[in-house]
């Protein structure tokens, strides 16, 4: 079964897509957690950051890459931005395709809540 975000990938689902290359696409969240929230999720499916093999480095830099493309593209390069990748139960991954979170247009405060 394709993931949802295959599914986005290939156009069964829509998704506002905001970059695409031949390893990487970007598009918006769609529960946004900040005035700017993107997706930079590669075209390959990888389950998360422990499924990751040396054959996949080159999407993991792209990945990176595309942070700072995207960031740029929304003016958001000068007052900063985060970049979030929740992997695995404990860090509440829903969707089991990498993706890495970009959030930024505002202030977005400490990285943790106080519990
Ligand atoms: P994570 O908890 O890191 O797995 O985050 C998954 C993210 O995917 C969440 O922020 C969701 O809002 C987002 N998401 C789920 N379905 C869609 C969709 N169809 N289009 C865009 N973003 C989505």
């Amino acid at each position: 079964m394709p993931t949802i975000f295959t599914k986005i990938i290939n156009g069964d689902i829509p998704g506002d897509f905001v970059y695409r290359d031949d390893l990487v696409v970007a598009f918006r969240d769609i529960n946004p957690q900040a005035r700017v929230h993107i997706l930079i999720v590669p075209i390959k499916e990888i389950r998360n950051i422990q499924e990751v093999t040396a054959e996949d480095e080159a999407i993991l830099g792209r990945m990176l890459h595309v942070a700072r493309i995207v960031a740029e593209q929304e003016s958001i390069a000068e007052s900063g931005y985060r970049l979030l990748i929740n992997n695995g139960a404990d860090a509440h991954q829903e969707v089991f395709h990498l993706h890495m979170h970009l959030l930024g247009g505002e202030a977005l405060g400490p990285l943790l809540a106080k519990r």
